[in-house]
């Protein structure tokens, strides 16, 4: 790694350096390539404060990634380690399962359906975004079989688009990085078209044609499979693993039209979207549609726990409530669905969105940003693309500007992407279904912290423009 901006002395060289050993030779990592994690840097972080991530060997960076897209009221919080201490030393675990319940659920679950939107009437939790979209294929399919329609059990989801790992929710993945070598998707999993309006095809030239045109290819896609056997539509408002893609103008409106016609359930994958980082409480809304399921994760609690959960809608709960067979017996959850503890954070973390503005300041300094970025990397030559919401913002790089062509291998350019400004202290993610440079940082960002989040972007740009020349990776 090049010479780092700033460094604290507060961390221990050879402390590090046993950290990253021991790493590189016990921990399997996550979405990394098994062969080269050997050989590659391990970053071990040591503290994380506001929008600065330290790591072991004193390196400071401004995380304008939030973690996984989490940490939306900023890393570190003492207000939720402290309602975390004292839940943890009130009631440190109790499960939700039967009649069991405990305080900070129940409060959670007034106040989150006070906040979404007005159709949503219950929550059913768990932990991470993966098993609560597992949960809603598995509400989509029961709401389909009480209503005497077993057939209905395809799912349609986006190529490009994230929604976990596990069976269900990586079959719901439209990344074929996430499949491979794991039999996935599962069958009755379907993947049509993103909303890329950056990718459009040639002959449309505006939004609104482009959904209607992404409007009636699913129509299509319904008409072929039979309407009798597709049960739901999942979709994030603003896609976030794909590289920050914001939808064109009428494509949530055209797309419900075509559901509503088909009875087909629509579910919001809001787990980046939702609590504030597009500048409200949800994205759903402002996009001018009204899902039947929400799935929530990382905000709710700004990653500091974790937590997830479906938000089910009125008539999804007539449904599921009205069932008859073994008095509607649902046989699902897990040991932590709906835990004391994470609830009690997750509440904290919502008062601290309301009370110190996040919503206005996502908006706000976001708006600023992206002003920002257009004007310091909207005539690089191999920046296409800047857009974005709140604070969710992308910078999409194209191998071929003016034909808005993509980068072929994007896991290689993406890394490169993201290793050039780390090395200029900044954590942006590079490497998704398109080379972007992925901005969300926490939702405290102030305009001289944007500022310079835009001042490091620039210098990883150039950094990361230089060592593709020098690799061959440009034509
Ligand atoms: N849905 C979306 C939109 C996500 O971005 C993610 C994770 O990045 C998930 C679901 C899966 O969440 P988890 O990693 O907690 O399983």
């Amino acid at each position: 790694m090049a010479t780092h901006p700033s460094t604290s002395q507060a961390a221990g060289g050879a402390q590090a350096g046993e950290l990253e050993a021991l790493d590189q030779r016990l921990v399997m990592h996550p979405f990394s390539a098994l062969h080269t994690q050997a050989q590659r840097e391990v970053v071990v972080i040591a503290s994380a404060q506001g929008i600065t991530v330290t790591d072991a060997r004193g390196r400071q960076y401004l995380d304008a990634g939030s973690g996984l897209w989490c940490a939306n009221v900023g890393h570190g919080r003492r207000e939720l380690a402290q309602a975390a201490m004292t839940q943890m030393a009130q009631t440190s675990s109790i499960h939700s399962f039967s009649n069991f319940s405990n305080e900070p659920l129940v409060r959670l679950s007034e106040r989150l359906l006070s906040l979404a939107p007005p159709q949503m009437r219950r929550v059913i939790y768990a932990n991470s975004g993966s098993e609560a979209n597992d949960t809603q294929i598995k509400l989509v399919w029961r709401y389909h079989n009480v209503l005497g329609r077993p057939a209905k059990k395809k799912i349609i989801s986006r190529l490009g688009g994230y929604h976990g790992t596990t069976i269900g929710a990586g079959s719901l993945t439209g990344l074929p990085v996430v499949h491979r070598g794991f039999d996935m998707p599962m069958p009755g999993v379907i993947h049509t078209l993103a909303a890329e309006y950056h990718r459009r095809p040639a002959h449309i030239h505006s939004e609104e044609a482009f959904s209607r045109y992404l409007a009636q290819e699913l129509d299509s896609l319904i008409q072929r499979e039979g309407p009798e056997t597709v049960a739901a539509f999942i979709a994030e408002p603003i896609m976030g693993s794909a590289g920050v893609i914001v939808p064109p103008a009428g494509y949530f409106r055209e797309i419900s039209q075509v559901l509503k016609k088909h009875e087909v359930l629509m579910v919001a994958d809001e787990v980046i979207t939702g609590f504030g980082r597009t500048g409200s409480w949800f994205a759903s809304p402002g996009l001018d549609y009204e899902p039947d399921l929400i799935t929530i994760a990382k905000g709710l609690t700004s990653g500091h726990l974790p937590m997830s959960g479906c938000l089910i809608s009125q008539k999804v709960c007539d449904v599921l409530y009205s069932e008859v067979e073994a008095a509607g017996y649902l046989g699902h959850g897990f040991t932590a669905s709906g835990h004391p503890v994470a609830a009690a954070v997750a509440l904290a973390n919502l008062n601290i969105i309301q009370a110190e503005g996040l919503l206005d300041n996502a908006q706000a300094v976001g708006q600023y940003l992206i002003d920002q970025l257009r004007e310091a990397l909207g005539h690089h030559e191999l920046v296409g693309s800047i857009r974005g919401l709140g604070l969710m913002i992308g910078v999409e790089f194209d191998q071929d500007k003016a034909a808005r062509r993509a980068f072929e291998d994007v896991v290689r350019v993406g890394s490169v992407l993201s290793q050039a400004c780390l090395d200029e202290g900044l954590i942006v993610r590079g490497g998704h279904g398109r080379v972007v440079a992925a901005l969300a940082p926490p939702l405290i960002l102030t305009r001289s912290q944007a500022d310079e989040v835009c001042e490091r972007l620039q210098r990883g740009v150039r950094r990361f423009t230089e060592v593709l020349k020098t690799e061959g990776l440009l034509p």
